[in-house]
């Protein structure tokens, strides 16, 4: 049986049109301040990150004005106050490859990086309104996941005991997300296939969730949606704030 804690790691704050993003529709107009997470991920022994977040204030405040990252923010930074080194993880799981989940991956110089690889295709050769999302180079950027040895993978795989990936497309073409077992039950980390705990409030009677603003394929995003639901005693959404109220997951053990 293995047991794992989940500390969120708030790489910044990016400021979005909640209707035009979090809630498909609802709320539009009213901006938020929602994270940019990344989360740590240990048994003690092995160390693992699921996503790295985003960049600093000057490219985050490009994508959406008025967002940033304050000092200390940074996910390497953010290890180095938990006593870990960035060199001590030996897996970084991408959910995604957009802009706010793959910065600083040179920070890890001996882990492995496991992307799907129908994300990689994408990102790679994204339609033009998807251009900015990866920092593509046909708007003269270099994607920040450019120069890292991504592995890729595709479909389900359990790949260390008790932390598994599953394929949660909809997001992105080629998001996934990641079941990891704790003392208190499978905790999901949806990344961006769940973007906040406002989405998994029903909409109505008949609709069990509320859709994100934010989607490649709604169909897609919708069963996936279920996926995480069907396989999570605990969900933990990509954006929502709420979630950095507990230092660690599953809440309520000693630190
Ligand atoms: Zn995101």
């Amino acid at each position: 049986m293995h047991s794992y804690r989940i500390t969120p790691l708030k790489t910044g704050t990016i400021v979005v049109d909640q209707g035009a993003y979090v809630t498909r529709g609802i709320g539009l107009g009213i901006e938020v301040g929602i994270p940019g997470t990344a989360w740590y991920v240990t048994d003690g022994r092995r160390k693992i990150m699921v996503d790295a977040g985003m960049c600093p204030t000057e490219l985050a405040d490009w994508h959406h004005k008025g967002s940033r990252q304050d000092p200390g923010e940074a996910v390497h930074e953010q290890l180095q106050a938990l006593g870990v080194d960035p060199s001590e993880i030996e897996l970084v799981i991408l959910t995604h490859l957009h802009w706010d989940h793959c910065h600083n991956l040179d920070k890890f110089s001996r882990a492995r990086f496991l992307v799907h690889s129908r994300e990689l295709a994408f990102a790679r050769d994204p339609i033009p309104p998807y251009y900015k999302s990866y920092e593509h180079q046909r708007l003269g950027c270099l994607p920040p996941y450019a120069e890292i040895p991504l592995e890729t993978i595709a479909g389900e795989a359990e790949i260390l005991p008790g932390i598994t990936i599953f394929p949660t497309p909809g997001h992105s073409p080629g998001h996934q997300s990641v079941a990891v077992a704790t003392e208190a039950g499978v905790h999901v980390i949806a990344g961006d296939a769940v973007f906040s705990y406002a989405n998994l409030v029903p909409a109505s009677e008949h609709l069990p969730f509320t859709v994100m603003g934010r989607f490649s394929d709604i169909v897609e995003s919708w069963r996936s949606m279920e996926e995480i639901v069907r396989r999570g005693k605990v969900i933990l959404p990509g954006h929502d704030m709420r979630v950095m109220d507990h230092p660690v997951y599953p809440t309520g053990i000693k630190i």
